[in-house]
């Protein structure tokens, strides 16, 4: 697949649309996922293209991977999570919607589903709150 300087990611990566940023270095950034699938839902992104983990550089994906370890950690502690989940999807069929790189981090209860993937806009204060969560965390 070739990739589309135009996809959603590239556009907060270039400032063209926000995004409830909770950490960013040199080659990453993570943000609040806009339909979370549970609260504190976070993404995490290289800065280089590539639309999966294939077509990205190693270089990219070491930075991506250390970046999403962070977030896993902060967002088990902001939400007090027992278990959290790093998803990665590469291809439409797999169910990738955003195709630019990225790991998702979830946190995960016993007894509590998650919800639907990509779906359900979640409101701009509560992104908002939970970004502030997740930094304090990352903070602390
Ligand atoms: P994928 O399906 O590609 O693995 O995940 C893409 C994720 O991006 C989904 O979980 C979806 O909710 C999220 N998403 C889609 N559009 C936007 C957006 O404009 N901003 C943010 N922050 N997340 C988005």
């Amino acid at each position: 697949m070739t990739y589309d300087p135009g996809n959603i990611f590239a556009r907060i990566l270039r400032g063209e649309l926000p995004c409830h940023k909770v950490y960013e270095d040199d080659a990453t950034l993570a943000f609040m996922d806009i339909m979370p699938q549970a609260d504190c839902h976070t993404l995490i992104i290289p800065k280089n293209a590539g639309t999966g983990i294939i077509d990205t550089s190693t270089d990219a994906l070491q930075a991506t991977i250390a970046t999403t370890q962070k977030i896993a950690a902060a967002v088990k502690a902001a939400t007090g999570a027992p278990g959290v989940m790093v998803i990665q999807l590469n291809g439409s069929e797999a169910g990738q919607t955003v195709f630019h790189l990225h790991f998702h981090v979830i946190p995960r209860w016993a007894g509590i589903d998650l919800k639907f993937h990509a779906r359900g806009m979640e409101a701009p204060d509560v992104l908002k709150a939970n970004a502030e969560r997740v930094k304090a965390a990352l903070a602390g």
